[in-house]
């Protein structure tokens, strides 16, 4: 029995991915698998990427990295972003996960706890997380990692890149036996001087381009895909949905698909949304229900119980989110709980 609303995760697709940006960059790739790998199970996705040679991963928060740590074992390296927040370190000291710190307050309460593995984020720029360059604390015990983090990397002319570049380079070079770790997923495609020791990307590995737009070089990982649950003649005049969201000029062929809020299709698909049916991209009319969605299929051949693509290899998921008013990410991670979830290429 599968659910209306499908998620697809193709794990040779993320290989692929994987291993097109080691060979862009030429340093290592430490996956970034933060908010349950955007969405597609953090689990999943690191064991993929672990067998593909994967050492070392990025979470945001402690909980996430506890989680991982006892999926994966001792082996591989997690760095938490958050850094060591509150009364975390012994928690982080438990599960064996190094923390980012970003302030003096997270270097003093990890030092108090006993220290240990841990990196250090400079900011360069971004005025988020991290030290300012010139507040940056004199190498110290434990320290296997300093990172900064781009502010404008999906945009490969702006002159903040180059920037933050040379920034990063300067503050970095205090910690000669630390590991230099720069470019997120656009950052990997800005040039060979931004890859530094290792690279930190998320995006690109699930699919969504560096650019927030398809790129060539990268495969679809995530497919969403919802069903036909009924097909109806729509007479010119009448209307779809609430608040007549779309009323026909003429006769059309309407399928109501099951996919709605709860599985991660956004209210501003309406009017600009789009899905892959029968070989073409065809318009989601009106508004978007909290479970289903209509769509035009007019001369489309295609019945009850065949699919359609809200995104993956056929719609990408960059084009499904320009159309949404938002980014990849925001789709992947709103997936919803609900769709049922297959993966393609378990080994
Ligand atoms: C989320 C994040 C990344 C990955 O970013 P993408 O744009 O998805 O590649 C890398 N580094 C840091 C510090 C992050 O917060």
């Amino acid at each position: 029995m599968t659910a209306p609303a499908s998620l697809t995760v193709d794990l040779d697709a993320l290989s692929h991915n994987f291993h097109a940006l080691e060979a862009v960059t030429g340093v290592p790739v430490h996956p970034v698998v933060k908010a349950n790998a955007y969405g597609l199970g953090a689990v999943l996705v690191a064991k993929r990427l672990l067998a593909e040679g994967a050492r070392t991963f990025f979470v945001a928060r402690l909980n996430e990295g506890v989680a991982l740590r006892e999926a994966l074992g001792p082996e591989p390296t997690l760095y938490v972003l958050d850094g060591c927040v509150g009364d975390a370190a012994g928690a982080l000291k438990a599960a064996d996960l190094r923390p980012i710190l970003n302030h003096s307050d997270q270097i003093a309460s990890w030092t108090a706890a006993g220290g240990g593995a841990c990196g250090l984020q400079i900011d360069t720029g971004m005025n988020r997380l991290g030290f300012r360059p010139e507040d940056a604390p004199e190498p110290f015990q434990g320290l296997e990692l300093v990172m900064s983090h781009l502010a404008c990397a999906d945009e490969p002319g702006e002159p903040m890149n180059r920037r933050q570049r040379d920034a990063f380079a300067a503050a970095s070079a205090r910690y000669p036996d630390a590991l230099k770790s720069f470019a997120n997923s656009g950052g990997c495609f800005l040039g060979p001087d931004y890859g530094f020791d290792a690279v930190r990307p998320g995006i690109c590995l699930y699919g969504g381009g560096p650019e927030g737009r398809p790129d060539p070089r990268l495969k679809a990982v995530a497919t969403l895909t919802a069903e036909i649950l009924q097909i109806r003649e729509l007479p010119a005049g009448e209307s779809v949905g609430y608040s007549r969201g779309f009323i026909a000029g003429r006769t059309r062929r309407i399928a109501t698909c099951g996919a709605g809020y709860a599985d991660g299709v956004f209210r501003s698909n309406c009017p600009d949304g789009r899905v892959w049916a029968a070989g073409a991209l065809r318009p989601v009319l009106g508004r978007v229900s909290m479970d289903v969605i209509a769509v035009d299929v007019t001369d489309a051949d295609i019945g009850l119980g065949d699919r359609v693509e809200l995104f993956g290899a056929n719609r990408p998921i960059d084009d499904a989110a320009s159309a949404a008013g938002t980014i990849s990410y925001e789709l992947l991670t709103s997936i919803g709980n609900r769709c049922d979830r297959t993966c393609l290429g378990a080994r």
